[in-house]
């Protein structure tokens, strides 16, 4: 460590990122520690925001935070691309600087990669792309009758329980519109059952929750590629008039070139969240921690979020010449809005014993004023 001022040099403004800097920042202030946040977008969105944009009750300007606020915490924000993480010489290249670092945390997500699906940017639409929300709602707007196909194509996702809550949503625009009966939803996933994470008897009740609305769920469809109104599987095809994906999620290529991950892999982590590299951490979505021989942690902000906790708190110790001992404890919830009015949360432990705990509780309105109250937080607690 430098004998001056050490300067934690954080990857990413997410729901990771975020985190990290504003726990270090609450125990110790910019004599003790210089924090940098590097970002190519200068903006921050709570990721369920994108389903009320499609829904129409938000807009994007709306739904975002500017990392520029940072600067009210002596927290320094970086408005550029992130280049070349060079780990053995402590360089992480942007766009137009060479920054170095004592500690580094890399908060960078999964990048969603479309084109690795032959004929889906030409035929199909993203449901997790932000530039696309308001065109998705015009679209839904705009249709009379037909099939809307949601279609999960890749896994691991972000946040696993929100396509099923798009197509509730979705389900509530085209009932409220009156069209109901003439437009068909129809959801495919390579799992086979809804939401694995979950566990089977979750996965149950959100196969009973969305069919109680006539969304119908095709299990273990793997996607081969997009043809004009028609998805190609690789045992059948299917037609749709409106074709919303999640498309598969990538480790971004500079993570790859680092050597921080391989190819087809997420970062490696345990609950320490460390790297090889002394005092370089890695969290959130671009992250792989196995939970089980065949479970890993979820892709989920607030999974970033803990993690995020856990780093802070080591780092902080390590400036203090305290042992380091933090662990994400892999606690966390998401909510499902049942698009009528109320929402359900999926309260999971991933860590409580040799399999995660999870229960689903009552979709009821609190639990919706809460996911309201999430996103708020949040936005104020960070910015
Ligand atoms: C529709 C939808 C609904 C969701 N609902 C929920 C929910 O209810 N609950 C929940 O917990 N999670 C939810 N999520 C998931 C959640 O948004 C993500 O899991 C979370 O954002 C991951 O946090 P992160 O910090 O790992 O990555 P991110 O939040 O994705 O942050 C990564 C940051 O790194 C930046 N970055 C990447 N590469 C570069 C580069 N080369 N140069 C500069 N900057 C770079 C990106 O711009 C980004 O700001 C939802 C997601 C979607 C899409």
């Amino acid at each position: 460590m430098s004998a001056t001022i050490p300067h934690v040099l954080i990857l990413g403004g997410g729901f990771g990122g975020l985190s990290a800097a504003n726990e270090i920042r609450k125990s110790l202030s910019s004599s003790q520690v210089k924090i940098t946040i590097v970002d190519k977008k200068n903006w921050f969105m709570v990721g369920f925001a994108k389903l009320w944009i499609i829904k129409g009750t938000r807009t994007f300007e709306n739904s975002t935070g500017s990392l520029s606020e940072l600067s009210k915490k002596e927290i320094d924000f970086l408005n550029e691309e992130i280049l070349q993480i060079d780990l053995e010489n402590k360089n992480i290249k942007t766009t137009t600087n060479n920054l170095s670092y004592d500690f580094l945390i890399v908060a960078m997500g999964a990048a969603l990669a479309p084109q690795k699906i032959q004929g889906l940017t030409e035929n199909g639409m993203n449901l997790y792309d932000y530039k696309q929300s308001e065109e998705i709602h015009n679209k839904i707007k705009e249709l009379k009758s037909g099939t809307i196909a949601i279609s999960i194509m890749g896994m691991p996702y972000k946040c696993p329980p929100a396509p099923f809550e798009a197509s509730l949503i979705i389900d509530s625009m085209l009932r409220e519109a009156g069209i109901r009966d003439s437009v068909q939803i129809h959801f495919y996933s390579p799992a086979p059952i809804t939401l694995p994470a979950a566990g089977p008897e979750i996965s149950k009740q959100i196969l009973e929750l969305i069919n109680s609305e006539k969304i119908i769920f095709h299990d273990s469809c793997k996607i081969k590629s997009v043809e004009p109104n028609k998805l190609v599987f690789q045992d059948s095809e299917a037609h749709f008039d409106l074709l919303l994906a999640i498309p598969p999620h990538v480790v971004p290529d500079v993570i790859l070139e680092s050597g921080l991950a391989k190819e087809n892999n997420f970062i490696p982590i345990t609950r320490d969240c460390k790297t090889p590299y002394e005092n370089v951490y890695a969290i959130g979505d671009v992250t792989s921690l196995k939970v089980t021989d065949t479970m890993a942690v979820p892709k989920a902000g607030v999974f970033a979020e803990g993690e995020g906790l856990a780093v802070a708190q080591n780092i902080i110790s390590k400036i203090q010449s305290k042992e380091e001992s933090a662990l994400f404890d892999g606690k966390g919830g998401c909510f499902i809005e049942s698009g009528r009015d109320t929402a359900s949360l999926i309260e999971i432990d991933m860590f409580s014993g040799p399999k995660p705990s999870t229960k689903l509780t009552e979709s009821t309105s609190e639990h919706l004023d809460e996911k309201v109250q999430f996103e708020k937080d949040r936005l104020s607690n960070w910015l």
